[in-house]
């Protein structure tokens, strides 16, 4: 499993990184809102953890750019602040999922899985339909 973390603050990066190779998950780190999408584009990730406010371009930005670009990378936002408008925003966007910080390692994997899963069973779907044509 290979997933992009885009995250500013180095601290909280480190530590996402640290504790999915806990997990046994490979990631890359992006600093920047450009630096990710750049990265996003480039690289063939399972998932994406999104921050939401980022230097340069920020993490609604990038999800509109990366959609817009035909990238389907499922989407897991890191939002700072519990606001309805905040989570709204991110899903109207075509983030697939969201977190409020801070919140607790296991509620990330857990929710990392659950979108992987989702995403095998579209990929499923879309075998067997494929299949009866
Ligand atoms: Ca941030």
């Amino acid at each position: 499993m290979y997933i992009l973390i885009v995250e500013d603050e180095a601290k909280a990066a480190a530590h996402l990184k640290k504790g999915l190779a806990e997990v046994n998950i490979v990631t890359d780190v992006a600093k920047d809102g450009l630096q990710g999408l750049a990265l996003a584009q480039t690289k063939e990730y399972d998932l994406i953890i999104l921050d939401v406010m980022l230097p340069g371009i920020d993490g609604w930005e990038v999800v509109k750019r990366l959609r817009a670009d035909g990238r389907n990378t499922p989407i897991l936002m890191l939002t700072a602040r519990d606001a309805v408008h905040d989570r709204v925003t991110g899903l109207q966007l075509g983030a697939d999922d969201y977190l409020v910080k801070p919140f607790a390692f296991s509620e990330l994997v857990a929710r990392i899985q659950s979108l992987l899963r989702r995403g095998q069973v579209m990929q499923s779907d879309l075998l067997r339909v494929r299949t009866w044509r």
